[in-house]
């Protein structure tokens, strides 16, 4: 069962990316690093609803 997340940066809370994510696997919340426009570096970026 693929559910849609979306990716928070950690540092400024901004929305960057729309992923997915299975949710029978990975019940709890993911992070990624991942490229941030707005801090211009890589992040972690957190799920959120
Ligand atoms: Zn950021």
């Amino acid at each position: 069962m693929r559910v849609n997340i979306t990716l928070q940066c950690t540092a400024c809370k901004r929305k960057n990316y729309v992923s997915e994510k299975n949710k029978k696997n990975t019940t709890e919340r993911i992070t990624r690093k991942k490229y941030c426009p707005w801090c211009k570096k890589h992040t972690e970026h957190r799920e959120v609803k």
